[in-house]
């Protein structure tokens, strides 16, 4: 079945023709003559898109603008597309909406073509938005639409035929909008150079762009425009078009080559201040989800005291070394009388040297060895690939490392010295348990304790 979509107008030969235009794209859809019958028809089943006209008025004295703001800071409907469809779309009402939360706002009269191209886009755009529902960021966000209180300004990309008309377009926007926002201007020529070639990290930081075309340049434009998207700068960031009056024939192509908004170039700047704000917000929703589970997923695996691995990842990892039929080495690391530097100085300074013998101890490793702090003062270090004397030379030289070091406190006073007592388990790359694999290197780490610390010991069935 298709997707459902609710259209909310007063006007019965509105709905009508709106209901022709997307049935005929088998869309399904569902009809309502005002707010309250809106509602009954969202509780009794969801809705993919909601479309309302911008005159409703409720009853309760609600409008269109508070109906929205409902819908979008409700988590289970937050990511439907609503828009708005109006015959007027003054400055006044497009930056309401926008700030209510709407994705869209369309004017009629509206072609079939570019509706339905227009309606893909805004799907696009919020099915990317809608991929952490959960995420209380985006919620916050939504709540008030277009707010200015980011933590960082939208970062918005003019892009024109020269450079003059990108920067006095740019000026326009920065000026209706008032807002805090960084504006880069190109020409036409040099986008893709700077998009391809360009310092990476800045241009990926490009939230939304505006291309600004000219009459006779759309088929070239179009180019540009996909060309962007499959770029790595472009290919999240919102994209506006501008078309000049009576190109609009353009406009249903650009959609659906990846434009988010194409409106006329005679548009007011306010209308583009806050339509190219709008994508930015996207933009940056994607980037802070995207951040939060890459922050969640090293959380997850890491130990926030000194940034190693914890045992969880670091027992997975042996499994996969265990696992990969070459030889390799265990150790298993436990500082000695650790107790007595926490007992004698304090827990602060026990975390600095269990700070400082993390960083020591990755110093003297290679990228592809494992480090992991599995314990209080327990590390486990593996070495895939070494031989057994290469795993007790590094044994050793970790050993003789700690040893050697006098370790400074934050707190100051004298350095401290402190030994490490290891247990090794070398492999050929016979099949083994993990579990087998810990308990074999704990074993000898427990023979390096009984015989007076500070040494390495080899187990004895390696
Ligand atoms: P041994 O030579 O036999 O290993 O003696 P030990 O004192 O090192 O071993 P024990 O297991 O008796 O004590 C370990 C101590 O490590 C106890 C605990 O308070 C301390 N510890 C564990 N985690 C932390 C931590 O995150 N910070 C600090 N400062 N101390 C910790
Ligand atoms: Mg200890
Ligand atoms: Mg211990």
């Amino acid at each position: 079945m298709g997707r459902r979509i609710l259209i909310v107008d007063a006007l019965p030969t509105r709905r009508i023709v709106m209901k022709a235009k997307l049935g005929a794209a088998h869309y399904d859809v569902v009809m309502a003559c005002d707010l309250s019958e809106a509602r009954t028809k969202l509780k009794s089943a969801p809705c993919d898109v909601i479309f309302m006209d911008a005159g409703l008025e409720g009853m309760d004295g609600k409008t269109v603008f508070s109906f929205c703001t409902a819908i979008k800071t409700n988590p289970l409907t937050r990511s439907v597309p609503v828009i708005m469809t109006t015959d007027t779309g003054d400055d006044a009402q497009m930056i309401a909406a926008f700030r209510a939360g709407f994705d869209e706002v369309i004017r009629r009269p509206v072609g079939e073509r570019v509706l339905l191209a227009q309606l893909r886009a805004v799907m696009r755009r919020c099915a990317a938005d809608g991929g952490g529902r959960e995420d209380q960021l985006m919620l916050d966000e939504l709540s008030d639409g277009v707010r200015d209180d980011t933590a960082r300004p939208a970062r918005i990309s003019v892009i024109a035929r020269t450079r003059a008309k990108a920067q006095s377009c740019a000026d326009q926007i920065k000026e209706a909008s008032g807002a805090a926002m960084v504006l880069d201007v190109r020409d036409f020529g040099r986008v893709l150079l700077d998009v391809e070639d360009g310092p990476g990290a800045s241009d990926a930081a490009i939230d939304t762009i505006v291309l600004m075309v000219a009459a006779g340049e759309e088929e070239a434009a179009l180019t540009q425009l996909s060309d962007l998207r499959s770029s790595s700068a472009g290919s999240e960031a919102g994209l506006i078009l501008t078309l000049d009056q009576d190109r609009s024939i353009f406009a249903a192509r650009a959609f659906d080559l990846g434009a988010d908004n194409v409106v006329s170039s005679d548009i007011s700047a306010a209308e583009l201040a806050i339509r190219a704000r709008k994508q930015a917000r996207y933009k940056q929703g994607q980037d802070a989800r995207r951040q939060s589970l890459h922050d969640g997923l090293r959380m997850a695996v890491t130990d926030p005291l000194t940034g190693l691995y914890n045992r969880r990842y670091a027992t997975r990892k042996l499994a996969q070394i265990a696992g990969a039929g070459d030889a390799y080495g265990l150790l298993m690391l436990d500082l000695d009388h650790f107790k007595k530097i926490n007992d004698l100085h304090g827990h602060a300074a026990g975390d600095d040297v269990l700070t400082y013998i993390s960083d020591a101890l990755g110093a003297n490793l290679r990228d592809s060895d494992l480090l992991a702090r599995i314990g209080g003062e327990e590390f486990l270090v593996a070495l895939p690939g070494a031989t057994r004397a290469q795993a007790v030379a590094t044994a050793e030289r970790l050993r003789k490392i700690i040893d050697r070091a006098r370790i400074p406190l934050s707190k100051g006073g004298p350095a401290l010295k402190v030994t490490m007592s290891i247990g090794l388990f070398h492999s050929t790359g016979a099949a083994i348990e993990v579990d087998e694999l810990l308990a074999r290197a704990d074993t000898a780490l427990y023979r390096s304790k009984a015989h007076g610390r500070n040494r390495v010991s080899i187990s004895k069935a390696a």
